[in-house]
């Protein structure tokens, strides 16, 4: 029993034994199968890693505690020129015999491994790797010394990257950076950055210099305080606005306030900047232009004052010739006077020359009064219905007796398709054509003088119409042609002394044309003759209106001869007289009185026909004489005619005597004529 027990139990143990036996070997074959797994995934990764590593762009090699070289990629051994060279376990004191291009290199790299083993930590630095090709790369090299737990050294891990590229545009930035600080700082002008507060961000030297600030003064502070007043500092905000909009070339002039409280003028050019912390602010180059305000400021007053002496010489020449024309109105009064006595033949020819040179004198004086009363922009358009056609005729017909001296042949060519009825200033064109007929007379001593007249341009009731005015005389240079339209401007002396003159024809001729829009030129070569253009616009009346100022100047062509009552007021004895004898012989009644009080008196003891009355008279005079007659007439009824007369020939002072009540103007000296031509239109009286 026990015998069996104990087999029992040996059987028992022995398969527990078997059990642990297989138990033990089983486990022994999963860890064998584990380990050989393990290493296997070890052996793919550590392919992986050198895999990964030799397709890198960068420089990895790994070295042992002594620098002896363990594992080194592609990259970093085609760089070095190690392809094919045993290198794993040399230095790289031993490796520089295989690249005599990199034997430095190679010397220099044990040194700087040195020293990141010294450091004991990761150790940076920019390294210029040579190329063979005469480049060179600039590397950022990172070297990591590994310690085991004692301390010891255990390796060291360089890696390093191409960053030449990276390197060239630092560089490029670096350089441009500076370029713009050159620009901003010494740039020639102020700078000045503000964010879109408006706040000022940057300044520039010399814009603190102009402003009279510190930059201190200035940084951090609203542009407020630069400007002039607040009003100002508001007007500025849509420029401002503009600039950080984007508006390109935006450029403005403005006063700003200096420290001290002066005002600086200057430009300013505006243009969007984006400010470090993204706001969008405004840079602005400024430049100061006060000297350049200061001379427009000047040349205003040179022009100002130019223009004020120009007034000044128009007053001066409208009052000279004022005071010209009354003792030249004693002269042609008196001469004409003289005219009517018996004269013995030397007295007439002398009486002949004076008569001439007064005229003469009349007419300059005429002239200068005329461009002074133009150019003090006194002169106004008058606009009447005229006939072209009898206007050359009666032109021509006053010219008569110089052209047929000359033995002149003329020639007028008018069109049909011009119309012979013209509104405009007849006055006017008149002068304009006369002078230029004249000239024409003046500087032709042989052959003839056509005027023309050709209808440029006929739209709806406008005629534009040219008059050219030619002659076969001298001539003029291509020089004297380009200044005979500017006053004063004759060929030379000689000219002058030969032909006579004051050289302001054609000048006044040029600014009527300007003032009535057209357009006057003249062509000639010396010893060829001369053609003037004068290029008008009119008004072309319709059929019915002309009709009614024929009918119209019919009745009053209707005038009768007859002895006529005038009242003249005038205390200029020398006049007096002139005018007197001019009426008597014309067979008028004539009561002469010396001042408006007089004058008066007479029109409330007596009926006259006309009144003529001086306007400057001692006591009271004409004008106010005049009012006087105009209220009585509202109170009694009843218009008695008055004419003015007076030295001051100005439009304005003709304008002025017509609104106080006269009923015309007659210019002294008096023009024969023009005081007949209103004594009939006022009384209906002919005396031809
Ligand atoms: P003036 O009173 O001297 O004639 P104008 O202004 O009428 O002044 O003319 C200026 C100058 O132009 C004249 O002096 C003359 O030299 C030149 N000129 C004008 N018209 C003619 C012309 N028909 N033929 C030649 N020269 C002329």
């Amino acid at each position: 029993m026990t015998e069996r027990i104990i087999l029992l139990c040996l059987v028992c143990f022995l398969a527990g034994l078997v059990v642990v036996f297989y138990r033990l070997n089983k486990r022994l074959q999963d860890e064998v199968a584990e380990r050989k797994k393990t290493e296997g995934e070890r052996i793919d990764s550590e392919e992986r890693l050198r895999t990964l590593i030799n397709a890198m762009p960068d420089i990895v090699c790994f070295k042992d505690a002594e620098g002896r070289w363990l594992e080194a990629n592609a990259f970093d051994l085609q760089l070095f020129q190690l392809e094919g060279v045993d290198y794993r376990g040399k230095k790289d004191s031993e490796l520089a015999a295989f690249s005599r291009f990199y034997r430095q290199a190679f010397l220099c790299c044990e040194e700087s491994d040195e020293v990141a083993w010294s450091k004991g930590c990761v150790s940076r630095s920019d390294e210029i790797i040579p190329r063979p090709d005469g480049s060179a790369k600039v590397f950022d090299i990172i070297k990591v010394p590994t310690f085991d737990q004692q301390g010891r050294r255990k390796g060291l891990i360089v890696v390093g990257r191409d960053i030449t590229e990276r390197k060239q545009i630092e560089q490029k930035l670096e350089t441009d950076r500076n370029y713009l600080k050159v620009l901003f700082e010494y740039g020639g002008s102020g700078h000045l950055i503000v964010s879109s507060e408006r706040i000022i961000v940057q300044v520039n030297q010399q814009f603190c210099e102009m402003l009279g600030y510190t930059e201190q003064e200035l940084l951090g502070q609203s542009v407020r305080m630069l400007h002039i007043d607040e009003q100002h500092y508001l007007d500025w905000a849509p420029r401002f606005i503009q600039a950080r909009n984007g508006v390109t070339h935006l450029r403005a002039e403005h006063p700003s306030l200096r420290k001290d409280g002066s005002i600086i003028w200057c430009v300013f050019t505006g243009v969007r900047l984006t400010l470090p912390d993204g706001d969008q602010g405004v840079v602005w180059s400024v430049i100061d232009i006060s000297d350049r305000k200061q001379v427009e400021v000047e040349l205003l007053q040179a022009k100002e004052a130019a223009e004020a002496a120009n007034r000044a010489k128009s007053e001066f020449l409208a009052n000279m010739s004022h005071e010209i024309r009354t003792p030249m109105n004693g002269v042609i009064g008196m001469a004409h006077l003289l005219g009517a006595t018996e004269l013995s033949r030397e007295q007439e020819q002398y009486l002949a020359n004076i008569e001439s040179s007064a005229n003469s004198l009349i007419t300059l004086i005429g002239d200068i009064l005329d461009l002074s009363r133009i150019e003090a922009g006194k002169l106004e358009l008058e606009q009447v219905n005229f006939s072209l056609r009898k206007m050359l005729d009666e032109l021509l017909a006053g010219q008569q007796f110089s052209i047929s001296q000359k033995k002149l042949a003329v020639q007028v060519a008018i069109p049909d398709n011009v119309p012979d009825i013209l509104w405009g200033d007849q006055l006017r064109t008149r002068q304009i054509v006369l002078n230029l007929l004249g000239n024409a007379i003046k500087f032709t001593e042989q052959g003839g003088i056509t005027i023309s007249t050709t209808l440029v341009a006929h739209r709806d009731n406008k005629a534009l119409i040219c008059l050219s005015v030619s002659d076969t005389g001298v001539g003029m240079s291509a020089a004297l042609l380009e200044r005979i339209f500017a006053p004063f401007e004759q060929a030379d002396n000689s000219t002058t002394r030969k032909y006579g003159g004051s050289g302001l024809g054609l000048a006044i001729c040029c600014r009527l044309v300007e003032l009535m829009g057209g357009r006057i030129w003249a062509e000639s070569q010396e010893g060829e003759g001369s053609t003037f253009h004068v290029e008008l616009s009119f008004g072309v009346p319709d059929q019915s209106t002309i009709q009614q100022q024929r009918n119209g100047g019919e009745a009053d062509s209707e005038t009768v001869s007859r002895s006529l009552a005038i009242l003249l007021a005038e205390d200029n004895p020398i006049s007096t007289e002139f005018i007197v004898k001019l009426l008597a012989r014309l067979g008028h009644q004539v009561t002469a009185v010396v001042n408006g009080l007089e004058a008066l008196e007479q029109v409330a003891q007596q009926q006259f026909d006309i009144v003529l009355m001086d306007i400057q008279m001692p006591v009271l005079g004409g004008d106010a004489a005049a009012s006087i007659i105009r209220r009585q007439e509202q109170q009694r009824g009843g218009h008695i005619p008055i004419i003015a007369l007076t030295a001051h020939a100005m439009d304005d002072e003709r304008t002025r005597l017509l609104e106080q009540g006269f009923d015309a103007h007659v210019a002294k000296p008096v023009d024969v004529t023009v005081l007949l031509a209103e004594l009939k239109r006022l009384t209906g009286t002919d005396h031809e």
